[in-house]
């Protein structure tokens, strides 16, 4: 009997009823537990994937326990489809920008962003395979799908199986996080495990936070043709990086924004309302939290000496949140 719940990543057309049935198929079932297992990774994302196929290439016994879809973040919801998105976003700029390199090049007036969506789907599908249940499990990892929960020092439970370890991989990531910001909730807003479900390009987007994946979806989307307007509390894009660097940013954005008039600079909020429009809290430091709730042990939470642990990495996005 198929123990995995069915999931759904929207919208169901072939391409993503493909990239489910390779990263959560729904006829999958959990193997029997073998024993004690040398490594357990909790979390299928890169971490974990990375750390199962390590480890199993060392000829350590591994178990990975994914509750959604392997691949994780940088897969499904991260790395993958938002570069799609920026080769698409590109290939506008190239060609809008074609007459300044003395090519003249007819540019359709508006961008078949379902099309866009589309190729996105079909590339994810694709790279999928690579992070899949069944590659996975031919690589000799044993392949749990459902939620983890630790019942003891050395044992976790997912569905109806205990799996006892020598040590453990939290590798849970982290999910996007509303910041406490007044009105977001009426206004309704988007995250990045709603933004790639996207079919129709949105006339307004607020992007909420100005480090590297807000710049860049402001910047894919603007290029669009959304009217972008990008929230950054601090006075400068890009305030983790180099200053040059983000000021060169910046200066493109204004730049690009007084011509084409689809990014309008807002460097500068300070907190207020935001109005008509979608708001994409997509990822950065602004908006995340850990997938943490777990699931300590009875006797309490392990200490260094009990697990192999995955700091969090502070210079990072999505990874700051693995434990
Ligand atoms: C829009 C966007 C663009 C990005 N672009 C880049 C980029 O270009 N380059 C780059 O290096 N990084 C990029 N990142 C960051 C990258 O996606 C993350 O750093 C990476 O996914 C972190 O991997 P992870 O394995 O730590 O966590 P995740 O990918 O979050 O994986 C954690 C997994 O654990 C599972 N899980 C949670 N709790 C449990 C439980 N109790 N039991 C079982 N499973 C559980 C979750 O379902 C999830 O699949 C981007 C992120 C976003 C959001």
């Amino acid at each position: 009997m198929p123990e995995s719940k069915s999931v759904e990543v929207l919208p169901m057309d072939s391409h993503n009823r493909l990239l489910v049935s390779r990263v959560h198929p729904g006829d999958w079932t959990n193997p029997e537990p073998a024993g004690r297992y040398n490594l357990v990774a909790i979390g299928g994302g890169t971490a974990g994937l990375v750390s199962a196929a390590g480890a199993t290439g060392l000829g350590a016994r591994c178990a990975l326990i994914e509750k959604h879809l392997l691949g994780g973040d940088c897969l499904n919801v991260g790395c993958v489809p938002s570069k799609a998105l920026i080769r698409s976003s590109r290939a506008v700029a190239d060609a809008r920008d074609a007459g300044a390199f003395g090519v003249d090049v007819s540019v359709a007036k508006e961008v078949d962003f379902a099309s866009v969506m589309e190729r996105m789907r079909r590339l994810r599908t694709g790279i999928a395979e690579h992070d899949s249940a069944e590659r996975f499990r031919k690589l000799g990892v044993d392949i749990f799908l459902g939620e983890a929960r630790f019942v003891s020092r050395d044992a976790v439970q997912v569905g109806g199986h205990t799996l006892r370890f020598a040590r453990a991989v939290i590798a849970t990531g982290g999910r996007a996080a509303a910041p406490p910001i007044e009105g977001l909730e009426e206004v309704g807003y988007l995250t990045n495990e709603t933004l790639f479900s996207l079919t129709e390009l949105p006339p307004r987007l607020g992007v909420i936070g100005g480090g590297p994946i807000g710049c860049e979806m402001a910047q894919a989307f603007g290029r669009f043709g959304s009217r972008v307007s990008l929230f950054q509390y601090h006075p400068q894009i890009l305030d983790r990086e180099d200053a040059e660097a983000g000021r060169r940013v910046q200066d493109a954005f204004r730049r690009k924004g007084s011509n084409s008039s689809s990014i309008r600079g807002c460097f500068e909020w300070r907190g207020g309302r935001a109005r008509n429009g979608y708001i994409s809290s997509a990822t950065g430091r602004l908006g995340r939290s850990p997938s943490t709730r777990c699931w300590w042990p009875p006797e309490g939470p392990p200490t260094w000496r009990d697990w192999a642990w995955r700091r969090p990495a502070s210079n990072t996005t999505g990874a700051a949140a693995s434990w």
